[in-house]
């Protein structure tokens, strides 16, 4: 058996050879390397302040050069300004309790998070404001009781993760919001993705799932919990809605009992014929609905963490939205995680401890900033007054400028060669004509002007304003040519 395939959640992906667990010590779930991180950080009291209860509002970012100064922070109920020699490092974590970026971005109304009840996206609206680009902001993972699915709770309520076969084997299936089946019970999943037509996804979000069984299968939890003296979910038996027919469990589920019901005739008929023709769940895990009574318990879409945020770079540098580094801003952890969609188990915390010591060994370089133009060094720039400058325009003997401000864009300004009387050359030196017929009359009227040795020629079809500039200009040339020549 190649050992390390096994590892990785994903192990048709190109690399995932390298996926490899990575303990503290010879044991897991006991907190390990929090504790140790912790520890780490208290040695270093002298050198290292830390703020709890103290809220981050927005970046402090200097005009111009767009450097990241500082972070405002509510600490108190005082505002303050923390100033940060060489950089600001970004580590709010995901956007799980923000029911907006949940909607906008992650299309549920509501997802019940399995993991911290405090991580609002405070980190996404900080660098929106000074610029960054968003990335991966759709992929998010989950865990629960059923792909993508864990029990209803209480509003800030956290969800349960449980492994509990009977909730997918038997005569037992879910329910989205029309009373009907929408995905298989019993699949595998990879942190709440099924394959879904040869991609992985979440199954749709649903307002109120439910997971429906009948009486056999309430007889089965029964036993379990005489046998094992309490379920893994202790609150399960208070919380089923039960009733005498379908049509009744479906007015109190507020579903279609049309849909409810057929969806149980469909689900009996895929056991009789030994194949679930919806989902392709296990035939085995199926067992045909009895006559009731019926039961439901209200379940709910989760959230174990999320991956969007501001996209970083390899010296885990916050990119703008012009892909160039925002100075001094850096980030790390799951806050603009790097995984697009696909996640392999453990990338998480792997990505927290590589760009979180990546992020802080480039903050905390020393900056000369010699690359990043000041604001200060940037004021009085003024390409469009710039424009307006003649002064560079080389002009020979017998050359002479004219200009006029009747172009469609603007200012036209030609060189005039004169020598013997004679229009010798016109060059239309500076313009902002149109790209269509004014430009025609940009690369045309001189040379007819030329050969009349006059303004007095037809305008270029469909560039009269571009024709009237060119000439009017020329005529200003002409104008100072011959009171040269006078
Ligand atoms: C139940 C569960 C199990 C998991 N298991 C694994 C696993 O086995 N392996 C794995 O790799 N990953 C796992 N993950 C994911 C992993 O834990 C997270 O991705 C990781 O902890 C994120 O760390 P972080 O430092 O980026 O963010 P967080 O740990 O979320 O920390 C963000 C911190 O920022 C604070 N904060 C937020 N806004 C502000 C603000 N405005 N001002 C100041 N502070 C703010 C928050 O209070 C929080 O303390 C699991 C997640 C959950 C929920």
């Amino acid at each position: 058996m190649n050992y390390k395939k096994t590892m990785a959640e994903y192990p048709e992906l190109k690399g995932s050879d390298t996926v490899d667990f990575a303990l503290v010590h010879k044991r897991d779930k006991d907190a390990a390397l929090w504790k140790l991180l912790r520890q780490k950080v208290l040695d270093r009291t002298d050198n290292i302040d830390v703020w709890l209860s103290s809220r981050a509002q927005h970046l402090i970012q200097e005009p111009g050069s767009k450097i990241i100064r500082g972070v405002q922070i509510e600490r108190d109920g005082k505002l303050l300004n923390i100033h940060a020699n060489n950089g600001v490092v970004m580590t709010s974590g995901g956007f799980e309790n923000n029911p907006e970026l949940v909607q906008t971005y992650l299309h549920s109304v509501r997802l019940t998070p399995l993991g911290t009840l405090y991580n609002r996206g405070d980190g996404i609206h900080m660098v929106q404001e000074v610029g960054a680009k968003l990335w991966h902001m759709a992929n998010y993972e989950s865990h629960g009781i059923l792909p993508g699915l864990t029990f209803k709770e209480g509003e800030n309520e956290r969800g349960r993760q449980i492994a509990w076969p009977l909730l997918s084997h038997g005569s037992i299936f879910v329910i989205a919001d029309d009373g009907t089946r929408y995905f298989q019970e019993d699949a595998k999943h990879r942190h709440g993705h099924i394959t879904t037509h040869g991609s992985w996804l979440i199954p749709m979000n649903n307002q109120h799932p439910y997971i429906v069984f009948d009486q056999a299968q309430y007889n089965d939890f029964k036993q379990q919990l005489d046998d094992e003296g309490r379920l893994p979910y202790p609150e399960f038996m208070d919380k089923l809605v039960k009733a005498d027919t379908l049509p009744e469990l479906a007015n109190k589920l507020d579903v279609s009992a049309a849909n409810l019901g057929q969806t149980v005739t469909d689900f009996n008929a895929y056991k009789a014929e030994g194949r679930d023709f919806a989902f392709g769940r296990n035939p085995e895990s199926m067992r045909a609905f009895d006559g009731g009574p019926y039961y439901a318990i209200a379940a709910a879409n989760d959230v174990l963490n999320t991956q969007g945020g501001p996209q970083r770079n390899e010296n885990a540098e916050i990119l703008g939205v012009d892909n160039k580094p925002i100075p001094h801003l850096y980030g790390a952890g799951e806050l603009g995680g790097i995984v697009a969609n696909c996640y392999q188990g453990g990338g998480n915390l792997a990505e927290c401890l590589v760009f979180g010591k990546l992020a802080g060994e480039h903050a905390a370089v020393v900056k000369t900033d010699a690359d990043v133009v000041d604001a200060d060094e940037a004021n009085g720039i003024n390409d469009l007054a710039d424009g307006e400058n003649l002064s560079n325009v080389k002009l020979d003997a017998d050359q002479y400028l004219g200009s006029s401000n009747a172009g469609l864009g603007g200012k036209v300004v030609v060189r005039l060669t004169y020598t013997g009387n004679k229009i010798q050359n016109v060059e239309v030196v500076q313009h902002h004509e149109s790209e269509d017929a004014g430009l025609v009359a940009v690369s045309e009227l001189p040379k007819e002007i030329v050969a009349a040795n006059s303004t007095d020629v037809d305008a270029i079809s469909g560039a009269s304003a571009s024709s009237r500039a060119i000439k009017e200009a020329v005529k200003d040339a002409l104008g100072k040519a011959e009171a040269m020549h006078n």
